[in-house]
């Protein structure tokens, strides 16, 4: 529900939880996760394909090693090579040598785009449900090459969604300031009418903050991650506990 205040002669909007008006929210993880296709066995079917032989046993380890090639250095324009160095750091930390590696890794990150080879976590339709039904404005930021149109038509997101900015079209990568600057305008919300939901402490919490946006970690693993230095950044593990902490802002 919106409800309009006149105060001293001019409306003011009263958002309907607390100050917040539109909620961004990542992709990645944070509402859908990959299949097989990106699990260990499908790791090794990539590498078969381009004469790499693999060690399934060292998958979990080899992706913690791989993310540091995702991490946002002084330059944040959006390029393909950094998610193809992932794809070819997961492989090569598998025990994968051989000609066929950057073939290999190309098709990895081809594939990261298609939506069939992922799921939707099952908190985010009740969520955006919820949250839309409330009169939130929805919005999807995410460094991707994925179209987050077809994204939306697949999960079929697209009634509770407002607006959508990949780093792939809008050229950087969170958490440069510019891609959260596109999506607040795109919905039409300053700064602080908004808040950023993700799993990435370093993409989604920092680059949101440091704008004046609100925050919100999602640690599904229960990692414990916990944002000491800033204590009005809430962790929740699910997004059903996201409403709960909206309505305290
Ligand atoms: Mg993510």
């Amino acid at each position: 529900m919106v409800l309009w205040h006149h105060a001293y002669g001019r409306s003011v909007r009263r958002a309907p939880w607390g100050s917040m008006k539109a909620i961004f929210f990542d992709v990645d993880f944070t509402l859908i996760y990959p299949g097989p296709r990106f699990a260990a066995e499908g790791y090794r079917s990539f590498g078969e394909r381009h004469g790499l032989s693999v060690d399934t046993d060292r998958f979990d380890d080899a992706v913690k090693a791989a993310s540091q090639e995702l991490e946002v250095d002084d330059d944040a324009r959006y390029r393909p090579e950094r998610f193809v160095r992932f794809g070819r750091r997961v492989i090569e930390e598998m025990g994968g040598r051989g000609p066929g590696l950057e073939a290999c890794a190309r098709e990895i990150y081809e594939e990261w785009a298609v939506c069939e080879h992922f799921a939707l976590y099952e908190d985010v339709k009740p969520a955006l449900r919820r949250l839309h039904a409330r009169g939130l404005l929805l919005g999807l930021i995410s460094n991707t090459h994925r179209c987050l149109d077809a994204f939306q038509s697949h999960f079929a997101l697209h009634p509770f969604i407002s607006g959508a900015v990949s780093s792939s079209t809008q050229g950087f990568m969170k958490p440069h300031p510019s891609i959260f600057e596109t999506a607040l305008s795109a919905l039409g919300v300053a700064a602080d009418e908004a808040m950023m939901v993700g799993d990435s402490l370093s993409h989604d919490v920092a680059g949101a903050r440091q704008l004046g946006m609100g925050a919100v970690l999602l640690d599904r693993e229960r990692t414990g991650r916990v944002v000491t230095s800033q204590p009005e950044v809430p962790v929740i593990a699910s997004l059903a506990d996201l409403p709960a902490v909206i309505a305290e802002r």
